[in-house]
C-alpha cells in the first residue's frame, strides 16, 4: 500500500498502464485519454498551488458539469485541497451562507456570475475568485494553461478531509459534511467489488457532479477500476438513448428511469449489451422497477447512500434485485435497525432509524461539533435518519425520513406505504404524503397526486382503491392533484415545500 493516502494516489493504482486508454468520451465523441487526464489534473493542481490553495483549504465550485469541472475536482484532490461543489441551482444569497461558514480560500464559479458573486465573495472575505465556463472560457484556465503536467500528489492522511459536501437540506438547514480521503476511497474499492467494474466497462454519465452520486460513486468508481465514461452535461433522454449502445453501464436517479421508459426508443434490442443499471439518491418505485425490467429484461439494482456516506447498501449483483428494496451491507459497512429515541437495536422486520458504521462514514459537519454528537451512538454508529426495515432475508426497505414520519392521531403513519398504495391506482403517475396540522389529529394524512398523461382519475377513486388496502389512520383525510410534484436536482421530492404550501387545509 503506498503510504500516501491521497484520494487520487490510491485511484491511479488501478488506472491502464497504457496512458492512451480512454478515460472520457462526449456526447459528440471527442476522446480523452487517461495521460490526458493526469497532465490536465496536474495543471489544475498546480494553478491553484499558483493562487495560493495550500494543503487542507477549501476550494468552493459553483459550474456547469464539464470536463474541465472534473479535472478542477482531480486536480484540488491531488493538491490536498479540499473540494467544495455547489449546487448550480444555489442563489447569490444562498452563497452567502456557504461561503461564510466554509471560509474558502479559492471561489471558482460560472463566468456569468462573476458580478454578483465576487460581492458575495467580498462580504464573506474569501480572498479569491477565478472563473470558469466549461465551454474554453474562465479566467481559471488562463492560469492552468500556463501551469506544467508534472505534479507529485501532495501527501494526505486517510482521516485528512478531501471535500466538504453540504446536504441538500431537503428538512433544516444545510451542513457541510466533512469526507476524508478514506470515506472516499474505501466507497469507490466497495463499489468496484459489489457492482463488479473493471477496466472493459464504459458507464454513460448523465449526473450532475456537484452531488455525491454523480461526483464520487460514479466518476471514483470508474477511476477506481481503471473504466471509461460518457460524459454528458445533463440527463437528455433522446440522447441517452442515442449513446447507450456505445456504454455498458449506467448509473442513474429514479428520474431517468421514469423518462427512459416514456420513450419508444427504449427497447430490449437497445440495452441487450447493456451490463448494469443502478439507482438511487431517491426511491425508485417498484412500479418503474417491473416496467423497465419487462421492457428491457434488466432489473435496476437499487442502492442507498447519502452525502455523509456515500454508499451504504446495495441489491445483489448476482441473485434478486428486489423492487422497493436497498438490498444489503456494502462490503466492510454495517446496518442496524434501531429505536430512534433509546437507541437499541431492534429485531428483524421491526421498523427503526437506519445506523451504519464503517470506512465511509463521515467524519462530521464542518464547524458544528454538538450538532455532529448528536448524530452519533457511542460505539460509532450514525444515526442517518431514514427509517427501515430489514426483512427476514436481509433486504434493507426504507420506509421514510424520520421528518418525514407522520404521527396522526397517536399513530405512525410511513409515507412511502400510504405512497405505494395510491401509486398502484390505475391513472397515477407519483405521488407524495405529507403530515399537515389538523386539530384533532396532531397531524392530518395528506396526498398530493401527478397523474399520468391523459389520464384523469380524482379524489374520491383514490380513496376508494386504497380503502382495503390500508389501515384508516393511513389513509389520506385529502387528495390534492399537481401537474408535477416539486423535485429537487437529484430527483427528491421537496416535501418541505408541499407542506408549506398546503399547511392550513385542515386549520382554516
Ligand atoms: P443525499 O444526501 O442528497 O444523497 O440524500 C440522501 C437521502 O436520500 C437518504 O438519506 C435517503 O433518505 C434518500 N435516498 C437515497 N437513496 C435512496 C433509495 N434508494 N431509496 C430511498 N431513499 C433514498
Amino acid at each position: 500500500m503506498p503510504k500516501n493516502k491521497n484520494l487520487f494516489t490510491l485511484l491511479r493504482a488501478g488506472f491502464p498502464e497504457d496512458g492512451n486508454t480512454e478515460f472520457i468520451r462526449t456526447g459528440a465523441g471527442a476522446v480523452f485519454s487517461y495521460q490526458d487526464m493526469l497532465d490536465a489534473s496536474a495543471r489544475y493542481a498546480n494553478a491553484l498551488a499558483g493562487l495560493g490553495v495550500g494543503p487542507g483549504d477549501r476550494v468552493a465550485v459553483q459550474v456547469e458539469k464539464s470536463l474541465d469541472a472534473l479535472m478542477l475536482y482531480l486536480g484540488a484532490i491531488r493538491a490536498g485541497a479540499v473540494f467544495l461543489p455547489l449546487n448550480t441551482a444555489y442563489t447569490a444569497a444562498e452563497l452567502t451562507y456557504f461561503l461564510g461558514d466554509a471560509e474558502p480560500a479559492l471561489l471558482v464559479c460560472r463566468p456569468k456570475d462573476i458580478d454578483a458573486l465576487r460581492l458575495v465573495a467580498e462580504e464573506t472575505s474569501v480572498p479569491r475568485v477565478a472563473t470558469l465556463g466549461g465551454d474554453g472560457t474562465g479566467s481559471l484556465l488562463s492560469h492552468v494553461e500556463t501551469s506544467g503536467a508534472a505534479f507529485d500528489d501532495v501527501e494526505r492522511a486517510a482521516d485528512d478531509l478531501a471535500a466538504i459536501l453540504y446536504t441538500s437540506g431537503t428538512t433544516g438547514r444545510s451542513k457541510g459534511a466533512m469526507l476524508t480521503h478514506r470515506n472516499l476511497s474505501s466507497n469507490a474499492k466497495a463499489l468496484v467489488e459489489a457492482w463488479r467494474f473493471t477496466a472493459a466497462d464504459r458507464l454513460l454519465h448523465a449526473l450532475p457532479i456537484f452531488h455525491t452520486h454523480g461526483l464520487f460513486t460514479a466518476t471514483n468508481t470508474i477511476l477506481m477500476a481503471g473504466a471509461s465514461m460518457i460524459f454528458l452535461p445533463r440527463f437528455d433522454a433522446e440522447e441517452v438513448i442515442a449513446l447507450l449502445p456505445q456504454a455498458n453501464s449506467m448509473m442513474g436517479v429514479p428520474t431517468f428511469y421514469f423518462r427512459l421508459l416514456r420513450s419508444p426508443g427504449l427497447t430490449r434490442e437497445l440495452v441487450a449489451h447493456m451490463r448494469v443499471f443502478t439507482s438511487g439518491s431517491a426511491p425508485l418505485s417498484p412500479e418503474v422497477h417491473t416496467e423497465f425490467e419487462q421492457r428491457t429484461g434488466h432489473a435496476i439494482i437499487e442502492r442507498y447512500g447519502m452525502t455523509e456516506t456515500g454508499m451504504n447498501t446495495s441489491n445483489p449483483y448476482d441473485g434478486a434485485r428486489r423492487a422497493g428494496t436497498v438490498g444489503f451491507p456494502l462490503p466492510g459497512i454495517e446496518i442496524r435497525i434501531a429505536d430512534l429515541e433509546s437507541g437499541k437495536k431492534l429485531p428483524v422486520g421491526e421498523v427503526g432509524v437506519i445506523e451504519i458504521r464503517g470506512p465511509n462514514i463521515f467524519k462530521g459537519y464542518w464547524r458544528m461539533p454538538d450538532k455532529t454528537a448528536e448524530e452519533f451512538r457511542d460505539d460509532g454508529f450514525f444515526i442517518s435518519g431514514d427509517l427501515g426495515v430489514i426483512d427476514d432475508q436481509g433486504y434493507l426497505c426504507i420506509v421514510g425520513r424520520d421528518k418525514d414520519l407522520i404521527i396522526s392521531g397517536g399513530f405512525n403513519v410511513y409515507p412511502a406505504e400510504v405512497e405505494a398504495a395510491i401509486d398502484a391506482v390505475p391513472g397515477v403517475a407519483e405521488s407524495a404524503v405529507i403530515g399537515l396540522p389538523h386539530p384533532d389529529f396532531g397531524e392530518g394524512v395528506t396526498a398530493v397526486v401527478a397523474q399520468e398523461r391523459g389520464e384523469s382519475v380524482d379524489e374520491q377513486t383514490i380513496l376508494d382503491r386504497i380503502t382495503n388496502e390500508l389501515a384508516k389512520f393511513k389513509q389520506p383525510k385529502r387528495v390534492f392533484f399537481v401537474d408535477m410534484l416539486p423535485r429537487n436536482a437529484m430527483g427528491k421530492i421537496q416535501k418541505k415545500e408541499l407542506r408549506e404550501s398546503y399547511k392550513d387545509t385542515y386549520m382554516a
